[in-house]
């Protein structure tokens, strides 16, 4: 038996080579990384050098304050100016920033110089409203280029914002308000959701109702819906906005002046409020950028599928593109409206050449089937990225074979919101990759996989993610809650930043993520992540998707439980897929993985980011009732899921 905090049950043989014209034209090159470990500090001030200060810093890094750190110490610089002015005054003002792609397909071009002036209208119309340096704005928006414009205006005028996913509830909107404790909301009448207008304004007027201290709830006008207006309260953005002078001188702030607090998705429990400051943050999103996603300003096309109400949103659609001056696409809707092929209609329409998505997005495609891709011409996709959860290496070889023409190197993105930005991550042009691997920590990063006494564990074996360094983007705390940053990170490993995750290094050393450490499952005694056999599942021609957990069983301590939903051209699967699928995992990973029980369902609980929420699936399994759905993106989701077990009775 192992005494590993986490097995290692699975070994991946398949390594893919950057492409030679890929490899000799890349940003990054392999001496990046002995450039790095020379000296730290001295390669992240190199990189805070491609940003323009205003003031520049007197020291790196002070970590006096640990665990709160403070980068570039004494500079000042404006994130708005970084990401904006100084491209136009460089003479790029008509280089497009945005192609702008609305559900019901109306389109919007908007440049360098389009963006510099609807900012500075917007910082005008902000202050007129009153909002001054340090406070907090909600921006509760769908995805449409005002959203971005209010970002940059906030930043430029250093009023942190906080922006709430469009998806959440006015429940969920209220508590991020008070909590913030804004007092000024930017919002719309509502944006275009699976073919149909679906509506924002009445959730803050109901969350509102609750924020006694909001004044102005500022609105862009989307739709056209009728919505319900209190004078005095509600503004127009066309009002305030479009008659507000296009001339705002920016500020330049504090490096550690607070750029924007974001809470995290929800996949484990409560979202916690993630602050994040100015010059690290920028000098990381736009350092990673550059080098993880290969951008060269002149030529390419850049798509991060995200929703800018995530941190990947933040980071990847708008301060670190827009650092770097990258041509980006930016999609209102859903993937499937109005047909499955919408994402590839817009990637051939728009010429894109880096694409950025979920692995959950993946799987749905891959669950759709290859036809729907091949109908479009994706020949200029040179690169693809992935980010959010485990890919499976089934489901990364599909997105390479279908989406990248098997040759588009695939950079598998490990982050979190409290990161900001990419810490392990494939350099494209360097790394031979190999499917479900995030490889190496980038450099300048230190990360590890350390066992229960925080050592360092040896190749081959598991344990727990670990971050070593302080590092740019860093989180700086959690709004309001200085016990819970300590406690929730930097508790459980002296001097080392705890991610929750589980990961293992492999023979080579690369590192392969393995889920959350709560979800690990025990059997006999082994250490299961819950990934590996998710994989294994996945690797079955018939399936798309796979969720297993712990069950509590009486002989073995836990057993697994496993959720599948099947490839379109499956069928129904027939009437032995789930003794085909427990046979599979055995002969994958071998008969200690083999699941208890296999439920084949229609659709797995995910949160609003898209996250598969293993903890609902385990109050199924453990026949509980269901804990806290509120995070969940469909509730109804866990009916259907229920309803499924009485035939989900264990084979032997
Ligand atoms: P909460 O912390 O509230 O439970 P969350 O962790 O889902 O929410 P995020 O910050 O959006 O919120 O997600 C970060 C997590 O996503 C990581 O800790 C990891 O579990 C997972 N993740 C992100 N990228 C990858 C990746 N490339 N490979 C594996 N897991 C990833
Ligand atoms: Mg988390």
């Amino acid at each position: 038996m192992s005494s590993d905090a986490l097995s290692n049950l699975m070994s991946e043989n398949r390594r893919f080579e950057p492409p030679a014209e890929f490899a000799a034209a890349a940003n990054a090159q392999a001496d990046l990384y002995d450039h790095a470990a020379k000296d730290r500090l001295a390669f992240w001030a190199e990189q805070a050098d491609a940003l323009s200060w205003e003031q520049k810093w007197d020291t790196v890094l002070d970590w006096s304050g640990a665990p709160v750190a403070k980068w570039f110490v004494g500079g000042k610089l404006n994130v708005a100016y970084n990401c904006v002015d100084r491209h136009v005054e460089a003479g790029h003002g008509s280089q497009v920033a945005f192609h702008w792609e609305g559900e019901p397909g109306d389109t919007r071009t908007i440049t360098y110089s389009d963006l510099q002036r609807e900012v500075s209208k917007a910082a005008n119309a902000l202050i007129a409203l009153g909002v001054k340096t340090g406070d907090r704005v909600c921006i509760y928006m769908p995805m449409i280029p005002e959203t971005v414009v209010a970002m940059l205006a906030c930043a430029r005028i250093g009023a942190p914002h906080s922006v709430v996913f469009g998806g959440f509830s006015a429940d969920a909107l209220a508590s991020r308000v008070q909590d913030a404790d804004a007092r000024v909301i930017i919002t719309a009448d509502g944006g275009y959701r699976r073919g149909a207008p679906a509506v924002l304004k009445p959730a803050v007027d109901e969350a509102v109702a609750k924020c006694p201290d909001v004044r102005n709830v500022l609105v862009v006008r989307r739709t056209g819906q009728d919505v319900a207006w209190t004078e005095g309260r509600d503004v127009w953005w066309h009002d305030v906005v479009d008659s507000a002078s296009d001339q705002h001188t920016p500020e330049a702030f504090d490096s550690e002046h607070p750029l924007y607090l974001l809470y995290t998705s929800g996949t484990t429990g409560k979202p916690k409020g993630i602050l994040h400051t100015t010059g690290g943050y920028l000098t990381q999103c736009a350092y990673t950028h550059k080098y993880v996603f290969d951008i060269k300003p002149e030529s390419d096309v850049y798509w991060c599928t995200a929703d800018v109400g995530w941190v990947t949103g933040h980071s990847y659609i708008v301060y670190g593109p827009l650092a770097n001056r990258a041509t980006s696409v930016m999609y209102e809707g859903t993937p499937d409206t109005p047909h499955q092929g919408r994402w590839w209609e817009v990637a051939e329409k728009y010429g894109v050449t880096i694409l950025y998505t979920a692995p959950t997005a993946i799987r749905t495609f891959m669950k759709w089937g290859d036809d729907i891709p091949a109908k479009f011409d994706l020949s200029k996709i040179r690169l693809l990225g992935s980010v959010g959860e485990n890919i499976n290496p089934e489901a990364w070889i599909w997105y390479r074979r279908v989406i990248g023409g098997d040759k588009a190197p695939i950079v598998d993105t490990w982050w979190q919101t409290e990161t900001g930005a990419i810490m392990i991550s494939p350099l494209p042009g360097v790394t031979a990759t190999k499917p479900g691997s995030a490889m190496r920590p980038l450099p300048g990063i230190g990360a590890d996989v350390v066992d229960d006494n925080a050592k360092p564990v040896p190749n081959g074996h598991g344990g727990y993610m670990v971050l070593t360094e302080p590092w740019p983007s860093m989180l700086r705390g959690i709004w309001g809650d200085p016990e819970r940053f300590k406690e929730t990170y930097w508790s459980r490993f002296e001097g080392l930043y705890f991610a929750g995750d589980g990961a293992k290094k492999d023979d080579d050393g690369d590192v392969w993520l393995l889920g959350r450490v709560d979800d690990v499952m025990n059997v006999s005694g082994h250490r299961i992540s819950t990934t590996e056999v998710e994989s294994a599942l996945v690797s079955h021609e018939k399936v798309a998707e796979a969720a297993v957990v712990g069950a509590t069983d009486a002989t073995t301590g836990q057993g697994i439980v496993a959720f599948v939903i099947l490839r379109s051209s499956a069928g129904d699967g027939g009437a032995d897929v789930v003794a085909e699928l427990r046979a599979h995992v055995a002969k994958e990973i071998g008969p200690i993985a083999k699941p208890r029980q296999i439920m084949v369902v229609p659709e797995l609980p995910k949160t609003r980011s898209g996250k598969i929420m293993r903890r609902l699936l385990r109050d199924v399994a453990e026949n509980r009732d269901i804990g806290d759905v509120t995070t969940l993106a469909d509730s109804s989701v866990m009916n259907l899921i229920s309803e499924k077990l009485p035939s989900a009775a264990s084979e032997d």
